[in-house]
C-alpha cells in the first residue's frame, strides 16, 4: 500500500479527523477509534513506513521518538503509575491491520501475559 491511499497517512495529513493528543514534526498521537482498553492512543510516524521491519538504521531517532511518544502520554493520560503497554504489531500473526508503522499505548487496565 502506498502513503496515498492509507488511512494513517490521511490521518496525519488531517484529511480523515482524529482526536489528537500528540503532534509535532515527526509524530502524531490520536485516540484509538476502537479502543481495547481505557487508555488506547496510537502513536504514529508522520512519514508512511509500513512496518517495523522496514526501519533503517538512520530511523533510528524516529524509532525513539516513537518510544518516548508514548511514554509521555502514559504521563499525561494518567497510566504511568498504574502501568501501560506499548505494542507495536507486525505482520500478519501479530495481527497489524494498518500498514503504517504505529505503536499502541494501552493503559488503564490490567493486561495479561503471554498476550493472547
Ligand atoms: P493494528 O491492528 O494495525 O496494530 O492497529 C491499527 C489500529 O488502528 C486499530 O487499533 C484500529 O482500531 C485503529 N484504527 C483503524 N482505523 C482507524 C481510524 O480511522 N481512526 C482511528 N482513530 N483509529 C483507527
Ligand atoms: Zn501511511
Amino acid at each position: 500500500m502506498t502513503g496515498e491511499s492509507c488511512i494513517f497517512c490521511k490521518i496525519a495529513n488531517k484529511e480523515i479527523a482524529s482526536r489528537i493528543v500528540f503532534e509535532d514534526d515527526e509524530a502524531l498521537a490520536f485516540q484509538d477509534i476502537n479502543p481495547q482498553a481505557p487508555v488506547h492512543v496510537v502513536v504514529i510516524s508522520k512519514r508512511h513506513i509500513e512496518k517495523l521491519t522496514d526501519l533503517k538504521e538512520s530511523d533510528a531517532a524516529l524509532a525513539g521518538k516513537l518510544i518516548l511518544v508514548c511514554r509521555d502520554i502514559a504521563k499525561t493520560e494518567n497510566c504511568e503509575g498504574s502501568g501501560y503497554r506499548v505494542v507495536i504489531n507486525t505482520n500478519r500473526d501479530a495481527g497489524q491491520s494498518v500498514f503504517h508503522l504505529h505503536a499502541h499505548l494501552l493503559g488503564g487496565r490490567r493486561f495479561v501475559w503471554p498476550p493472547g
